[in-house]
C-alpha cells in the first residue's frame, strides 16, 4: 500500500462492476445491457457532430437535452438534471442531498454502489429487510432516518415497488429526501416522476444505460423539485462542469426523439422476458417476478455458484452474487431471442 496514500482512500471499499469480457462470442447477460443497439438516429445524430466543433467546449447545462427530458416528461427543464450515466448522478445525490445526523435507509438487498457512496461521502447507512417475498415493505421505512433510496424496480431482484406504496413513503418522510433510482423503470415500471410536482423531497433517477441502449454514452438523468436539482448542479460546478461531452449531449436527444424504437425495443425485451421466464419454470426455477430487463432466478436443486460456472464454461455468462440471503440466485440479463436460447440450451443441458 502506497504510503502516499490518506488513511481515508486506505479504507474505501469501491463498487466491483459486472465483467466487460474480452471475447467477443460469449453470450453476456450479465451487466443487463439492451441486447439490441441504439436507435439508428442515435448514431446519426453522433456522427453528424463529430467535426471541428469537437475542439469546442459542450453546453455545460446540457440546455437541449434538458429541454428534450422535460419536454418528454411534461416538467420544466429547471426540474432536470444530467449526469455522466446515473452512477454520477447518484455520487452528486449522495454528496449533497442526505444529512449526516441521521442514517440514511435502503433496502438490504439492493444496488450494491449505495453502501460504497455512504463510504465515499461519510454517510451513515442502515439497510432495511426485504420481506419473505423479496418485496420492499415501505412500513419498515417509518423510522429516523437522514433520507431513504431504494431502486424501482429493484436490482437484483427486479421486483417493483407501486406508485401508491411510494405516495406512502414520501408522506411518512416530508423532512428527509426520497431517492428512486429508476434505472430499469421502461421495461414494465410506472415512473414516480409523474409525482415530483405533489412531493418537493421526492427526487428520481434515470439513465440511458438500459432502455435506450446507451450503456457506453454514459447519459443519466435525475428529475425532481428545482430546489433538489439547484443543490445537484452546485455540486456538479464544484466539480466538473462538463460531464457530459458534445457526443452524448446529441446522441442522449436523438434518444428521446426516436420514441418509436425505444417502445419496440422495450416492447421486445418485456416479450422476451416473459418467454425466458415461463422456459425457465419449466425447468424447475423459481423465477421473481420481474419488472426490469433481467430477472433474478433459483433452482432448489442447483448450487447457483457452480451454475454460474458451468454456464460460463459454455459461454453464456450471468451474474452471481456471494451475498448471503441471495447467494443461490442468478441474475440474468434479457438477451435477444438467440442468446435466451443458447442460455435456455445450456440450463437445460446443466438442471435436467
Ligand atoms: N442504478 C441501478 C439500480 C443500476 O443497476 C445501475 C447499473 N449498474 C445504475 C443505477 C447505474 O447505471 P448507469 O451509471 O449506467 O446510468
Amino acid at each position: 500500500m502506497s504510503k502516499f496514500w490518506s488513511p481515508f482512500v486506505k479504507d474505501l471499499v469501491p463498487y466491483v462492476p459486472g465483467e466487460q469480457p474480452k471475447l467477443a462470442r460469449l453470450v453476456k447477460l450479465n451487466t443487463n445491457e439492451n441486447p439490441y443497439g441504439p436507435s439508428p438516429k442515435v448514431l446519426e445524430a453522433i456522427r453528424a457532430e463529430l467535426d471541428d466543433s469537437l475542439r469546442l467546449y459542450p453546453d455545460p447545462n446540457g440546455e437541449r437535452l434538458k429541454q428534450a427530458i422535460a419536454d418528454y416528461y411534461g416538467v420544466q427543464a429547471g426540474q432536470v438534471f444530467l449526469g455522466n450515466g446515473s452512477d454520477e448522478v447518484l455520487a452528486h445525490v449522495f454528496h449533497g442531498l442526505f444529512q449526516h445526523g441521521r442514517p440514511l435507509l435502503f433496502p438490504d438487498i439492493s444496488y450494491s454502489f449505495y453502501p460504497v457512496y455512504c463510504g465515499l461521502y461519510g454517510i451513515p447507512f442502515e439497510t432495511v429487510a426485504l420481506d419473505a417475498q423479496f418485496r420492499i415493505n415501505v412500513a419498515d421505512y417509518d423510522r429516523p432516518n437522514g433520507g431513504i433510496i431504494f431502486p424501482n424496480p429493484n436490482a437484483p431482484t427486479g421486483c417493483l415497488l407501486p406508485l401508491a406504496a411510494i405516495r406512502r413513503l414520501l408522506e411518512a418522510n416530508t423532512e428527509s429526501v426520497v431517492v428512486v433510482d429508476e434505472a430499469y423503470v421502461d421495461f414494465g415500471g410506472e415512473s414516480a416522476i409523474s409525482l415530483v410536482d405533489q412531493y418537493p423531497n421526492l427526487l428520481v433517477t434515470q439513465t440511458l444505460s438500459k432502455s435506450r441502449s446507451l450503456a457506453g454514452l454514459r447519459v443519466g438523468l435525475a428529475v425532481g423539485n428545482a430546489e433538489l436539482i439547484e443543490a445537484l448542479e452546485r455540486i456538479k460546478n464544484s466539480f466538473n462542469s462538463y460531464p457530459l461531452d458534445r457526443l452524448a449531449l446529441v446522441g442522449a436527444v436523438a434518444a428521446f426523439e426516436d420514441q418509436d424504437y425505444f417502445e419496440q425495443t422495450c416492447q421486445a425485451v418485456i416479450a422476451s422476458r416473459e418467454q425466458l421466464v415461463s422456459e425457465l419454470q419449466d425447468l424447475g426455477f423459481e423465477v421473481l417476478p420481474s419488472a426490469a430487463n433481467f430477472i433474478f432466478a433459483r433452482h432448489p436443486r442447483h448450487d447457483a455458484a457452480q451454475l454460474a460456472a458451468a454456464l460460463r464454461e459454455q459461454g453464456v455468462i450471468v451474474r452471481h452474487f456471494k451475498q448471503e440471503r441471495i447467494n443461490q440466485f442468478l441474475r440474468i440479463t434479457i438477451g435477444t431471442a438467440e442468446q435466451n436460447m443458447a442460455l435456455q440450451e445450456a440450463l437445460t443441458g446443466l438442471v435436467q
